[in-house]
């Protein structure tokens, strides 16, 4: 049983991935190849935004819309820490600061709550509002950052709250930016993932719910502006031409052999988000049918109006120890499962100094110690759900 069958995928559309591929050979357009514009234009229209902005991963789409918004030393971007570190790593790359922001404990995505009372505490310069970086060195005579931005994550495929995300970040004057890594393929209110802020950012990861066979990722946005600075920055800052640098750039591009396979995956994309929800959808049937009113775990709470991308499908347990017995259980059935994500981003030591504790941002840590993730995939079967929820409950006693 696999945790991601992306072998089976494989399967049904080899011949047009060939023959993809062989286009790409014989035009030999390796870089900025046709391919490109045309995984642009279509992955645009899917998701419902003006421009789209193909890149080399999503790390960079991330560090790209930053970039865009001249994100530098002296900027607060307030984001989650229950996520990838790449998220937050961005932030600090450019010199800026992270500022956490706990989670929704249903949701598992930024409480805009919570995101309001840490804004006010980094103007008031009062951590007793919200927890804040504790760091001397890096803001001397105690100035703090000033509030520029805010990164929402859509966990896990799930689209976080952006109706009041932007609110909050709207009446304070913050641009937002959608971390859409893992929730291609996923819906908010009648829109797409990666409509639904400022500048969405996704990646192809070959895990992510739309992956290439490489590293590939993407900016979308309906604002013309920011879509011409993102395409500058693609390409080392360039201006008319790529000889004429008119500001500091990366270089930020996707191979064309990875849009060329993505336009192939995309063929039957639209079909495998589907095929992504029956699973989750007969996930939850049977562990209301064979845990029906368990208090041992419980799953990732979906808004109505929202749809998840089902990048994952994770389970919270009741504590550390309970999560552990469950995935050893599930290990001797061969049944894969994994942690996303066992620290928090605030107790990493690549964080460390931000000045952060233990017990800043409680729902966070107490989530990283009680969850993990069970096999999803589009072409999961019916008995290996079955199977991994049976073991699930005779592990829990329910
Ligand atoms: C995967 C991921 C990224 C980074 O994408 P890469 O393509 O691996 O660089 C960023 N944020 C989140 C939430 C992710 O899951």
């Amino acid at each position: 049983m696999k945790f991601i069958d992306l072998e089976a995928q494989q399967k049904r559309i080899k011949t047009l991935i060939d023959q993809r591929i062989q286009s790409v050979l014989s035009h030999g357009q390796y870089i900025n190849g046709p391919e490109v514009g045309e995984l642009e234009g279509c992955l645009a229209s899917y998701v419902g935004a003006k421009h789209a902005v193909a890149c080399a991963s999503g790390t960079d789409a991330l560090l790209m819309a930053l970039m865009a918004y001249d994100v530098g030393p002296g900027d607060a971007v307030f984001t989650t820490p229950f996520t990838f570190v790449a998220t937050a790593e961005v932030i600090s790359l450019l010199g800026a600061t992270p500022v956490f922001v706990d989670i929704d404990p249903h949701t598992f995505n930024l409480d805009p709550a919570k995101l309001e009372r840490a804004i006010e505490a980094i103007r008031a310069n009062d951590p007793s509002i919200y927890p804040l970086p504790r760091t001397d060195s890096l803001f001397p005579h105690h100035s703090l950052p000033s509030a520029k931005g805010v990164i929402g994550v859509d966990l896990f495929g799930l689209p976080a709250d952006y109706d009041r995300i932007n609110d909050v970040a709207r009446s304070h004057g913050l641009f937002v930016i959608e971390d859409a890594a893992q929730s291609f393929g996923g819906e908010y209110n009648g829109r797409k993932c990666c409509s639904l802020a400022d500048i969405a950012c996704t990646s192809f990861f070959p895990a992510k719910p739309l992956g290439c066979y490489g590293d590939g990722g993407m900016c979308l946005t309906d604002n013309d502006h920011l879509a011409d600075v993102l395409r500058s920055i693609r390409v080392h800052g360039m201006g008319t031409d790529k000889y004429n640098n008119v500001r500091i750039g990366i270089n930020g591009r996707m191979d064309t052999l990875q849009a060329a396979i993505l336009l192939a995956k995309y063929q039957i994309f639209p079909e495998e988000v589907e095929l992504r929800q029956r699973a989750a959808n007969r996930y939850a049937a049977l562990f209301r049918e064979k845990a029906g009113g368990s208090s041992n775990f419980t799953l990732q709470y979906v808004p109505s109006g929202a749809g998840s991308a089902w990048a994952q499908y994770s389970i919270l347990c009741r504590d550390g120890e309970h999560r552990n017995a469950i995935q050893e259980s599930l290990g001797r059935g061969g049944i894969p499962t994994a942690i996303y994500y066992p620290k928090p981003l605030h107790l990493q030591e690549a964080f460390a100094h931000l000045g952060y504790r233990d017990g800043d941002f409680p729902v966070s840590e107490s989530h990283a110690k009680r969850i993990f993730s069970v096999p999803m995939h589009p072409y999961l079967h019916g008995e290996d759900q079955e199977r991994t929820v049976d073991i699930i409950c005779h592990a829990c006693g329910c």
